[in-house]
């Protein structure tokens, strides 16, 4: 089969390529992948980014990309689970280990050995994909492939509100205008959520103008200054919850700025440089940062069934659609910020 992989640590080389078509497994579900989504991670990767990339201990050669949908093709024959062949599924990338302390207490998330698709283990930019089982989920009907491979950012968005709670009568910040910040706003608006800023900086205008419609009240910081406009309109104290999604040392200290008094900071962007931050300003304020990684079965049971849901509004991220093939262009899209989601299908 074909897979776009990446064979050496230099920046902006892959290959769409030949590659071992893989085997269905006893307890594996073989998926022929129908759209995948591109993500930070896989531009951190593409780019061989230093620092993240060391992080997540990515390994050579590899297949690369993590969101996805995709037909089932073949089920492995221990398979217990009810999905059949034709089904359209998705699947939680993470091969937690199951037997760990985190894993026993469900956060497969942090799981002490997790290989994960498109880092260590062939990943989803193929042609196919085989997956164990228990990591696939069955999407319901109707809700077409390339929606469905935004299931994994927004089991993301959805963890980060298991991780923080927000309340719906809480003032929240969603700091960064990317795919993950619009999924931000859509799951914050979905828990109840009223009053919700967003933050972009210039060339965000589109992904501002859309958050808009998805009901966030928005700020190009570039033109405006956001603390102003937070402070006038929380008597003075700040937002109760700050989510960073920009993944910049910028953009952590900005949402650190917008929050009040023991206010909550969501840190879920991966910034390729350090942040310095006064940890004495975090003690006179007492303000929480809390880091956000991923997500777990539980997020995903919950993401199936929001996704038909949410579907009209997931779809709008949608930006570009291309072939696998040129795949190296969506990542050009994506650098220069003029796409929300690309959509990669195999060809
Ligand atoms: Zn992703
Ligand atoms: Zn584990």
């Amino acid at each position: 089969m074909k897979a776009l992989v990446k064979s050496h640590p230099v920046p902006e080389e892959v290959e769409w390529t030949d590659w071992p078509e893989p085997v269905c497994g006893d307890n594996d579900i073989l998926i022929k992948v129908e759209a995948a989504g591109i993500c930070g991670t896989d531009m951190s990767v593409f780019d061989w980014a230093e620092r993240t990339v060391q992080e997540h201990n990515v390994r050579l050669p590899i297949v690369m990309g993590h969101e996805f949908s995709g037909l089932v093709t073949q089920v492995g024959k221990n398979v217990k689970k009810d999905i059949n062949v034709g089904d359209l599924v998705t699947a939680n990338i993470i091969l937690y280990c199951g037997i760990c302390r985190f894993c026993r207490e469900g956060q497969t998330n942090v799981c002490d050995n997790r290989p994960t698709l498109g880092i260590q283990v062939p990943g989803v930019f193929a042609e196919m994909v085989a997956v164990r089982a228990e990591n696939v989920y069955k999407v319901e009907n109707g809700v077409p492939p390339s929606v469905a491979a935004l299931s994994e950012p927004l089991c993301v968005a959805i963890h980060a509100t298991e991780r923080v709670m927000p309340k719906p009568g809480d003032v929240v910040a969603v700091v960064g205008s990317g795919s993950i910040g619009l999924l931000m706003v859509l799951v914050l608006k979905e828990m109840g959520v009223e009053t919700i800023f967003l933050t972009g900086i210039a060339g965000d205008e589109n992904r501002l103008a859309l958050g808009r419609e998805l009901g966030a009240v928005t700020i190009n910081v570039s033109e405006q200054e956001p603390l102003e406009m937070i402070l006038a309109s929380t008597g003075g104290h700040g937002c109760d919850i700050a989510f960073e999604t920009a993944g910049h040392p910028k953009a952590v200290l900005q949402a650190l700025s917008l929050v009040r008094k023991q206010g909550k900071v969501g840190l879920i962007g991966m910034p390729h440089d350090l942040t310095s931050i006064s940890t004495t300003a975090l003690c006179i304020r007492e303000n929480e940062m809390i880091g956000i990684r991923a997500y777990t079965p539980a997020t995903w049971q919950k993401c199936v069934k929001l996704l038909p849901k949410l579907e009209k509004q997931l779809s709008r991220l949608i930006t570009h659609s291309l072939p696998m093939s040129e795949a190296k262009q969506g990542f050009a899209l994506m650098k220069k910020r003029e796409a929300i989601k690309v959509i990669l299908v195999p060809k």
